[in-house]
């Protein structure tokens, strides 16, 4: 796209920043390249062509003009509220959220919308491939080649209820059904609940649960699926490769069980071969590009992905929102023991654990001086492991923190205890139903008797003494 044209789509963007209204629950249902493609009633080529419907359920706000966004290629076919069809205007506007940056802007009256809030939008149009942004952004769909699409900040093929500048946030997606030609399978997130071919036409119905706007994704290709106890790798070549993942994935996961918390752990986990830069995960789904599929052996990236997606369940202990273990429970024990898992399952060959938290270390201390991460980037601001509220998970995790001192605690803890006391003391911290300070104090002390000041350093300071930092 030509940057002027961009500029003038800006201009018509700005000023329309109206209070945002966001959507609390979804029903989908998209079909790509069906039979009969129309546009303004004519027949148009199914060849990049989607049809959508999406039942909507509003939160309550006082927005008079409620406004959602979706691909710039799409058009809205009707609105339909309280049994009848509503008025809107649509307009293309900039959208920096979407490949192309082109999004279309639909706005209502929120005086025409039921009492329950509930709106059903139809829409159809055309995702073609866009290189207005990165090359990663990939996203098209093509009926010769599949369906690559994610929602906000990239490819939006559902209605969002959000302006490209805002914040992400979790909807209900209650049920995702997808029609395609009959040789295609399709990955959304969540639990694959239904399937059914008929005809020429394939129809499943996903069940994603809440889930972040940004993680919904929809990856549809001629895959074959290869399916264990609840582990699917959708995958398009090479038998063989799929079941060294498969392999790799069950073996990790008897692991978990076995050394973490024996559960029955129903919730699925979806692996899909993509093309170049698909080495994406959001929710339960993992994308490998396919060099990587080709090459899963020397690729430690997609192995350390499947082994912290995976451990989630088996980290976890009943803590509540406003516990001040909450993140340390929900994401800070998943970034460590996946790397326990991967130490463990190829016993330390390709994996060096205590390389690792070498590494981990010198970065933890250049952030903790800088205040800056490995691009020059502002880092929060440095704070206790227990005072990291759930909210602020988001800008922990992966960066600082979360990712790093919680790393090196867990790991110190392992080191000074050794491996059997280690076993043990984990056996016993993921079958506890709660936990507090002193239920975490007097289970490590069972096995480090005089540990008590190094934990209250470790999680209720930012003091990093030479006493606790690793040995060579
Ligand atoms: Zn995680």
């Amino acid at each position: 796209m030509k940057p002027f044209l961009l500029l003038g789509l800006f201009l018509l963007g700005a000023g329309t920043c109206s209070l945002a209204q966001k959507a609390n629950n979804y029903s989908i249902q998209v079909q790509f390249f069906p039979e009969k493609a129309q546009m303004w009633g004519y027949p148009v080529s199914n060849n990049s062509f989607m049809r959508g419907s999406a039942k909507v359920q509003l939160s309550d706000s006082n927005t008079e003009k409620p406004s959602f966004y979706l691909h710039g290629e799409l058009k809205i076919d009707s609105i339909v509220s309280n049994g009848k069809n509503i008025t809107f205007s649509e307009k293309k506007v900039f959208y920096g959220k979407d490949y192309s940056h082109v999004g279309l802007e639909t706005t209502l009256q929120s005086s025409d919308i039921t009492s329950d809030n509930t709106l059903d939008i139809y829409y159809s149009g055309f995702f073609n491939p866009s290189r207005a942004r990165s090359l990663s952004d990939y996203f098209y769909i093509d009926k010769k080649d599949g369906v690559y699409l994610r929602s906000y900040y990239y490819s939006p093929w559902f209605p969002i209820f959000e302006n490209a500048t805002k914040e992400d946030y979790v909807a209900n997606f209650k049920k995702v059904t997808v029609k395609l030609p009959k040789d295609f399978r399709v990955v959304v997130s969540g639990n694959l609940i239904e399937e059914t071919i008929s005809g020429n036409l394939y129809t499943v119905t996903w069940k994603p649960g809440p889930t972040h706007i940004s993680s919904l994704q929809c990856a549809a290709r001629t895959f074959k699926v290869l399916k264990d106890d609840n582990i699917f790798i959708h995958y398009v070549s090479a038998p063989k490769n799929a079941k060294k993942i498969m392999d790799f994935t069950s073996n990790l996961k008897k692991l978990y069980f076995n050394k973490l918390k024996s559960i029955q752990n129903t919730s699925q986990l979806h692996i899909i071969e993509l093309p170049e830069y698909g080495n994406i995960s959001s929710q339960n789904v993992i994308g490998i590009s396919t060099d990587v599929y080709e090459n899963f052996e020397d690729k430690l990236y997609s192995k350390l992905t499947i082994a912290h997606e995976l451990v989630h369940p088996y980290t976890s202990i009943p803590v509540t929102k406003n516990h001040p273990f909450y993140a340390l429970v929900i994401e800070g024990f998943p970034s460590f023991f996946h790397l326990y898992g991967m130490s463990k399952i190829l016993n330390d060959q390709g994996f060096d654990i205590k390389e690792y938290m070498q590494r981990t270390e010198k970065s933890y201390l250049k952030k903790r001086s800088t205040g800056e991460d490995r691009r020059g980037n502002p880092l929060p601001i440095e704070k206790s492991i227990l005072e990291i509220r759930h909210n602020e998970i988001g800008k922990y995790k992966d960066l600082f923190i979360l990712s790093d001192r919680v790393r090196l605690f867990l790991y110190h803890l392992w080191t000074t205890m050794g491996e059997d006391s280690y076993d043990q003391f984990l056996n016993k911290l993921f079958n506890l139903d709660t936990i507090d300070y002193d239920i975490m104090k007097k289970i490590v002390e069972e096995f480090i008797p005089d540990y008590g000041n190094n934990l209250n350093i470790w999680l209720n300071t930012i003091d990093y003494p030479k006493s606790i930092q690793l040995k060579n």
